[in-house]
C-alpha cells in the first residue's frame, strides 16, 4: 500500500453501527471515496443519509455514496461493485460488515432463523468478495476485511446459527487469503467482542453485567474500537498481514 495514496472503499451494512464507524474512519485515514451498501429499512433516502455522513466526516474532498443492496443476494453485490466503479472509479478496500442475529436455542430455532443468518452473515461475504476480487486482482492491489465475531471462535448458547456463520467467515477469510496473496490482495478478519450498537441494545442490565465478568477490560467496546483496527489493516502498516483473525474484545478471548 502506498503511503499517502487515497483509496476507494465499500463497506456493507455501513449506514449505522460498526459499519458506519468503519466508513468514517477509512474516510478520515486513507480514502478519497467510500460507499455504504445497505438495505436501510424503513428509511430509504440513501442520498440524504450519505450527505449527512459526509458532513459528519467533515473533510473536504471526501465523497460518501450510499447504494441500496441486500448483501445476501449475489446480483446485488455485483451491482454495488459496478456502482462503485461508476461513482468512485473502482474499489481498493472491501469491508464485509453486514450482519444480523436471530437468536434461539437450537431446540426452538426455525429453519428460517438459521438460513437468514447464514445468508446475510456468511453468503454475503462470498457475494461481495467474489464481485470485488476481479478488479482487485487486475489492479494487483486490494484489502479485504471481514467482520466475524468472538462467538465464531468460542460459540455461544442460543447462537448456533450466528456462531456457524462467523466461524464460516473465518474459514473463508483464511482460504481466500491464500488464493489472493500472490496478487497483493490481503484478506483478514476481525472478531469483535461485545460492542455497543443496536445489535447489543436488546441486552438488559443483568445480561450486560454477566457478559462483562468475562471481559478483562471491564467495558463494552465502542464501534470506533473496531473501526480503528479495520483502518490499521487497510493501512501500509499491515502490508505484511494476511489470513489473520484479530480479536478486538477487551481481552475476552485469549
Ligand atoms: P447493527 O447496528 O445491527 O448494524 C448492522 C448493519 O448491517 C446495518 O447497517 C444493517 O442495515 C446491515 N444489514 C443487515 N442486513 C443486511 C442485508 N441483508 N444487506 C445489507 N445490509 C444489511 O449491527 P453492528 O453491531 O453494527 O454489527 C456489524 C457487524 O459486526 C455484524 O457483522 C455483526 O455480526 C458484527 N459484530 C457485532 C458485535 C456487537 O457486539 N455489536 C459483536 C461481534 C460482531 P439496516 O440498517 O438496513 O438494517
Amino acid at each position: 500500500m502506498e503511503e499517502g495514496r487515497k483509496y476507494r472503499a465499500i463497506v456493507t451494512g455501513g449506514s449505522r453501527g460498526i459499519g458506519k464507524a468503519i466508513l468514517m474512519e477509512l474516510a478520515k485515514r486513507n480514502c478519497e471515496s467510500v460507499m455504504f451498501s445497505d438495505i436501510m429499512v424503513p428509511d430509504d433516502d440513501f442520498e440524504k443519509h450519505a450527505a449527512e455522513i459526509q458532513k459528519e466526516i467533515g473533510i473536504e474532498g471526501v465523497k460518501v455514496y450510499g447504494f441500496k443492496a441486500d448483501a445476501s443476494k449475489f446480483d446485488e453485490a455485483e451491482a454495488t461493485v459496478q456502482a462503485a466503479n461508476e461513482k468512485m472509479g473502482g474499489v481498493d478496500i472491501l469491508v464485509n460488515n453486514a450482519g444480523i442475529t436471530r437468536d434461539n436455542l437450537l431446540l426452538r430455532m426455525s429453519e428460517a432463523e438459521f438460513d437468514s443468518v447464514i445468508n446475510i452473515n456468511l453468503k454475503s461475504v462470498f457475494n461481495y468478495t467474489k464481485a470485488a476480487m476481479k478488479p482487485m486482482i487486475k489492479q494487483r492491489f486490494g484489502r479485504i476485511v471481514n467482520i466475524a465475531s468472538v462467538v465464531g471462535l468460542i460459540g455461544n448458547p442460543g447462537q448456533t446459527n450466528y456462531a456457524a456463520s462467523k466461524a464460516g467467515v473465518i474459514g473463508f477469510t483464511k482460504s481466500v487469503a491464500r488464493e489472493l496473496a500472490s496478487r497483493n490482495v490481503n484478506v483478514n478478519a476481525i472478531a469483535p467482542g461485545f460492542i455497543e450498537t443496536n445489535m447489543t441494545a436488546k441486552l438488559n442490565d443483568q445480561q450486560r453485567e454477566a457478559l462483562l465478568t468475562n471481559v478483562p477490560l471491564k467495558r463494552m467496546g465502542q464501534p470506533e474500537d473496531i473501526a480503528k483496527v479495520v483502518a490499521f489493516l487497510c493501512s501500509p502498516d499491515a502490508d505484511y498481514m494476511t489470513g489473520q483473525v484479530l480479536a478486538v474484545d477487551g481481552g475476552m478471548v485469549m
